[in-house]
């Protein structure tokens, strides 16, 4: 099968012959009908500090997808040949405290897909049964192929108690951007966006936030105070891990309000917790899916058609064509969306 390789430890990658995985146990096989480009890739692509300490090459990377299952394993009972799935990432131990509480997302010995794993840039991924979410045939695969990272901004919004309330969201990558469209769905009375990058501003528009700030030329603390009579946002969903976002976040968030963590800083972030203490600010940290009532709230929303993705989908391209879209995503100069790639 063709399939995009993380080759070797430097920059870039390679479109590869290599054979198709097999659907052992509890393992399914997928055909990948579409696949898109997380922020991780990228990394990955890029080969920077993270990636050189996490990434094994050679590996195939790519962990965002949606397929056509043609084989199951002799351990699967609940997926069949001919389901069109989504896939979570998080692959669980089913061992360990968490997974046994009821929280698989943050298994102690998690692997994730096309980080830990061979992954979805290709014709054929293979993952585990407890992985394939079964969704709605009727999407298009490129919808279906988004699922994953729409999938953090709904466990990111339902955590956070958005209903009626003043919500700051902080970030415009795709789940910043998600997030807009999420904390609409679930009934949030004004929507503050900050973002950083032209194109990102630009795409956020299009989410028809209630205020869209631009973090490089606006004092947004000050701004969020302006517009809430100075008391600031109920909810800040802090979606960059940007430490100047923390900060505004920290400051721009009414006391006894909540401010809820998925950005993941690149390096230590200083704060001061006096103030965090003395305004009562509830923090929640968020990672991945919620395994599993994240994913029947991503169906809901779905199929309710509370929520249009597509206009976050602003590129699709061959797999073959990944050069062209990595540099559509240079960090420095940001031109796209999220990308989908066609196998
Ligand atoms: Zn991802
Ligand atoms: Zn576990």
């Amino acid at each position: 099968m063709k399939a995009f390789q993380k080759h070797d430890r430097v920059r870039g990658g390679k479109l590869i012959d290599a054979p198709i995985p097999k659907a052992d146990g509890d393992y399914v096989l997928c055909k990948v009908l579409a696949t898109s480009i997380c922020g991780t890739d990228v990394h990955i692509y890029n080969w920077d500090a993270w990636a050189q300490k996490r990434i094994k090459p050679p590996m195939i990377f790519g962990h965002e997808f949606s397929g056509e299952v043609i084989e199951v394993g002799p351990n699967v009972k609940n997926i069949k040949v001919g389901d069109r799935v989504s896939a979570e990432t998080h692959i669980p131990c089913h061992n360990c405290k968490q997974c046994k509480n009821g929280k698989m997302h943050i298994c102690k010995n998690l692997k994730i897909l096309g980080v830990d794993t061979n992954g979805c840039f290709a014709e054929y991924v293979a993952v585990p049964e407890i992985c394939c979410i079964k969704t709605d045939a009727k999407l298009p695969p490129e919808i279906l192929s988004v699922l994953e990272p729409f999938g953090n901004a709904v466990h990111t919004v339902s955590r956070s108690n958005v209903k009626d309330k003043d919500v700051a969201i902080m970030g415009d990558g795709p789940i910043g951007l998600f997030a807009v469209i999420v904390a609409k769905a679930f009934g949030a009375r004004r929507i503050f966006a900050v973002g950083a990058q032209d194109y990102r501003l630009k795409l956020m528009k299009k989410l028809n936030p209630d205020y869209i700030f631009d973090a490089r030329k606006e004092d947004v603390t000050k701004e969020i105070m302006a517009l809430t009579n100075g008391d600031g946002v109920d909810v800040t969903l802090e979606m960059s891990g940007s430490s100047a976002a923390i900060y505004t976040g920290i400051k721009s968030t009414t006391p006894g309000g909540t401010l809820t963590l998925f950005g993941i800083p690149s390096k230590p972030v200083e704060i001061d917790l006096a103030e965090l203490i003395f305004k009562e600010i509830q923090i929640t940290s968020i990672v991945g899916r919620h395994m599993f009532d994240t994913w029947i709230q991503v169906n809901e929303l779905l199929n309710s058609g509370k929520v249009d993705l597509s206009p976050l989908i602003t590129h699709t391209f061959p797999l073959a064509k990944m050069d062209d879209a990595m540099e559509l995503l240079r960090p420095d100069n940001i031109q796209a969306g999220k990308i989908v790639l066609k196998p």
